[in-house]
């Protein structure tokens, strides 16, 4: 049923295409406002992180706006981490120890073509491509908008704006400036990242193991790669800024990055036969958690995704997060019978703590995915809990699947127990109180029982 709001979305990438989409789906009229050009008619640029994994929360959301079959058709699901050695040996440690339990590879420019498609089917939304928000006057909800290409400036005013523009967001930044905002803080990572590349084999073969996330944890930095269809990989060093040795500023020139290369990934330097143009041409990125408060100004303008809680992407949530602010507001709304003034109010209220918790999540899978992955204990709490998954007798999820497959779970529950969790059979470990002797069942129990103590001292 058509209503009556008119609505501006500033920023459409990935949460502001769902989000306009949604919303018209709903018959509010929609304005969606993107910088960049229309990503269905001109080629994406490299070094952005090309593909993101996209798991349950994020389908979750893309579910109610009919676009998850989409996703899914899409992407190449991984079923699990494949760690890669300084020897070369490589292990593949599941994901879940579920069966057929994975995440999928998703190219960002392909979803965010279908969302952008999807929404311009709408009749009632207007797609304006190339044009930057420059400003934005709060009390009377109008924003200025330059062309791109000419430097026309204009404004458009609406009766509701989000700002989903991102991490740099210009809405975020001019409720800072213009005193809205109580709390602001960017907390830039020591590491940045840098995008590479594997070519496929002959034809569209993958040179490695196609279903799988790969790292190459070093404990100082690492290197990813993500599939994407055709056979090729995105790959993504993560390496310090700054120091003398291992970050970006000693690798200073073709010598030392192959040196660099052969010593610490040299399998994934074989099949890199562009890596010298890459590491040239792409950037070097930053990486850091955006912390900010109040996400809503003057009662109708409201912040999401990145722009209200960017975040290191080492848990592969950023996106995740984004379309589950999506689906949240969807709930709020309906929980507030269609009023948006009340709904704007609920949803910070709603999401904030959930926000802080996969920002913290990902900041601790940062050391994990680094070290922790190649470190003995790590791989034996592992075993247990994918001995716990695996069987039907218990109902046992680990941090990770918490996190990832159980989208049932707020961020903050499943940041709890998920610590909790960890810290049971680490100390259970420690103390030689889990034997391979003991049954499923048994194991669990012990577990369980520690958790719950520990979860109790939590509160
Ligand atoms: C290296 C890396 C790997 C990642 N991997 C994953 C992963 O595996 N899984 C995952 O879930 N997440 C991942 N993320 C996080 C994910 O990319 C972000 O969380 C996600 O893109 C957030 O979506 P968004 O729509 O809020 O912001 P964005 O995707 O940044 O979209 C913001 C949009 O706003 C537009 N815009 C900006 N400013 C303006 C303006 N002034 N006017 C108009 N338009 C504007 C931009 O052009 C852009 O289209 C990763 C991030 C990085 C950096």
């Amino acid at each position: 049923m058509k209503k009556q709001e008119k609505i501006i979305v500033v920023g459409a990438g990935l949460c502001g295409s769902l989000l306009g989409l949604r919303l018209a789906q709903l018959g509010y009229t929609v304005t969606m406002i993107e910088r960049r050009p229309d990503l269905r008619k001109v080629e994406q640029t490299a070094g952005r992180s090309i593909n993101l994994a996209l798991s349950n929360r994020g389908f979750a959301a893309l579910e109610i706006a009919g676009m998850k079959e989409v996703a899914l058709e899409i992407g190449i699901p991984m079923y699990g981490r494949m760690l890669h050695d300084p020897q070369g040996e490589t292990y593949l440690s599941p994901y879940s120890g579920r069966e057929n339990m994975s995440i999928f590879s998703t190219s960002r420019t392909h979803l965010n073509q279908l969302l952008l498609e999807a929404a311009d089917k709408e009749e009632n939304t207007t797609l304006i491509f190339d044009h930057t928000c420059t400003e934005i006057d709060f009390d009377n909800r109008i924003i200025t908008i330059e062309d791109n290409n000419t430097g026309k400036k204009e404004t458009i005013s609406a009766d509701y704006i989000f700002g989903t523009d991102g991490a740099g967001s210009v809405i975020r930044e001019n409720m800072f400036e213009q005193g809205l905002m109580d709390y602001h803080d960017f907390q830039k990572l020591s590491h940045g990242y840098k995008e590479l590349h594997f070519p496929p084999l002959s034809g569209d073969q993958y040179a490695i193991e196609k279903n799988a996330l790969h790292i190459w944890p070093r404990k100082d930095f690492m290197l990813i790669a993500l599939p994407n269809p055709g056979g090729s990989f995105t790959v993504t060093l993560f390496l310090a800024h700054e120091g003398a040795v291992n970050s970006f500023e000693a690798l200073d020139g073709p010598d030392k990055i192959e040196a660099f290369f052969k010593e610490n990934f040299a399998d994934a330097f074989e099949i890199m036969p562009n890596l010298q143009d890459l590491f040239e041409t792409n950037p070097t990125s930053i990486l850091g958690t955006m912390k900010c408060s109040p996400w809503l100004a003057k009662d109708r303008v409201l912040i999401m995704g990145d722009a209200a809680h960017a975040m290191v992407p080492f848990y592969g949530q950023g996106m995740n997060a984004a379309f589950e602010d999506v689906l949240v507001f969807d709930n709020v709304l309906v929980q507030c019978d269609g009023n948006l003034e009340k709904a704007f109010a609920m949803f910070e209220e709603k999401r904030h703590a959930d926000a802080a918790s996969i920002c913290e999540l990902s900041l601790d899978n940062f050391k994990e995915m680094q070290a922790d992955t190649a470190d003995p204990d790590f791989l034996r709490k592992r075993q247990i809990e994918m001995e716990l998954e695996g069987s039907d007798s218990v109902a046992y999820y680990s941090k990770y699947s918490l996190v990832t497959f159980r989208e049932d779970l707020t961020y903050s529950n499943a940041l709890r127990r998920g610590r909790a969790q960890d810290q049971a059979i680490l100390s259970l470990l420690k103390e030689g109180a889990l034997t391979e002797e003991m049954t499923v069942q048994e194991k669990y129990d012990l577990i369980e029982e520690r958790t719950l103590v520990l979860l109790q001292d939590l509160k």
